[in-house]
């Protein structure tokens, strides 16, 4: 794909051939480029390139070409302008919140985000003189009544972990356009092959690469994703202060992008199959996985997503000891907190990934002791249904 082309791409073109500018070695494959810093013919060229009088590179924490291979490619499978990658999603967060807060500002964010999430806003952010408030992801309501004249972003994930529930991402978009405010989704779980929130209204999209984009557990990164003039002030913030990812993560990432639809579809497809044997099984209470019609999320998701995800919860009866028999008679799949890999990961949210909350906190949130949190790899769905239904036939 040459840089002068004005074909319109389909996305499945673009995951493969954005991004790439053959060196002088006419290479096939994108290089990885392991340099802290970047050398000139002169003074005067180095000169023109520190005062941003010409472009190119100065130094890895700035810009890498591998890194910019990536950040290119996710942004045109965004449909978006720009790109910023950074050294993990937590990180690609923190340049959201510290490029577009200042002390006094106000955050909306939905309840049920990434763990690290909410101590991120709760303990870090909020040393900076910044208020954060929490609600309920589907309420939108409470959205409304939670902001005031100081919010400057509604910060949401949609669909919620564990739960699958879906946020309206094009009312919260008006609601945050209404009030002068920004409005950033979380989309590590849909990845721009299921979502692109941006065309729903959202002006900032954010990514933890180490899910699926990676795809196979190898890697931290992340990137946040939004117009030039939004992720300008993205790019300062990261350039400075250096959460900036390397250029091996780049590549990884970059290479993943390709299979990206692929995987995505089988993990949906797997998905899918488990949740519907799930909800016919005696001794399952409840699924929640928004592919189901009777999940209170499936109509959003079927307007707002190409496919439901790899992510399936299940509530099975007999509470902690029953989930814990179904979690200890797997056998080949893992049992970690970790998700969107092309292994089948299951975990049991109340005493690991939400184990820090209170009891009250546990109930509010819907995670319950029978709770189980499945995400759905790449093995055969019928070994992984025969994996699940071992401790099942037990309870
Ligand atoms: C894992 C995760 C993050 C954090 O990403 P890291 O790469 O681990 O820093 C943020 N949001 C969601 C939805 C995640 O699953």
């Amino acid at each position: 794909m040459s840089q002068q082309d004005d074909i319109e791409y389909q996305v499945d073109t673009l995951a493969i051939r954005t991004g790439h500018t053959r060196s002088f070695e006419g290479e096939h494959g994108e290089p990885i480029f392991l340099t802290s810093s970047f050398v000139y013919e002169n003074a005067a060229e180095a000169a023109a390139k520190f005062s941003g009088q010409e472009p190119g590179n100065i130094y890895s924490r700035f810009t890498n070409p591998t890194v910019a291979m990536f950040e290119k490619r996710l942004a045109a499978m965004e449909g978006a302008e720009r790109a910023v990658a950074t050294s993990s999603g937590m990180a690609a967060i923190m340049a959201v919140a510290m490029s577009f807060l200042k002390a006094g500002d106000h955050v909306v964010c939905s309840r049920a985000v990434f763990g690290s999430t909410v101590s991120l806003f709760e303990k870090y952010v909020v040393k900076f003189g910044v208020a954060v408030d929490f609600v309920d992801l589907t309420d939108l309501n409470a959205w409304k009544n939670a902001i005031k004249p100081e919010t400057k972003l509604l910060f949401v994930e949609s669909p919620s972990n564990p739960l699958a529930e879906v946020a309206d991402i094009q009312a919260l978009a008006d609601l945050a356009h209404e009030n002068d405010a920004l409005l950033a989704i979380d989309n590590t779980f849909c990845t721009p092959v299921l979502q692109q929130p941006i065309k729903f209204g959202a002006d900032l999209v954010v990514y933890s690469a180490t899910k699926y984009i990676d795809g196979q557990g190898r890697a931290l990164g992340g990137a946040v994703v939004g117009n030039h003039k939004l992720l300008e002030e993205v790019f300062g913030y990261v350039r400075t202060t250096g959460p900036s990812m390397s250029p091996f993560n780049a590549w990884t990432f970059l290479k993943g992008l390709e299979t990206l639809r692929l995987r995505m579809n089988a993990h949906s497809d797997g998905a899918q199959k488990l949740a519907e044997f799930l909800n016919s099984h005696a001794k399952v209470e409840k699924v929640y996985y928004a592919g189901l019609p009777e999940h209170v999320g499936h109509e959003l998701a079927v307007k707002q997503q190409k496919g439901f995800g790899g992510i399936v919860s299940f509530e099975v009866k007999g509470g902690r000891e029953a989930a814990w028999k179904v979690i200890d008679n797997t056998r080949f799949i893992s049992i970690t907190g970790n998700l969107g890999d092309a292994k089948s990961t299951i975990t049991h949210p109340a005493t690991t990934t939400h184990g820090k909350l209170s009891p009250e906190a546990k109930e509010a949130a819907g995670i319950r002791e029978g709770l189980i949190r499945l995400s759905v790899g790449l093995e055969d769905i019928d070994d992984i249904i025969a994996d699940i239904s071992r401790g099942l036939d037990l309870i």
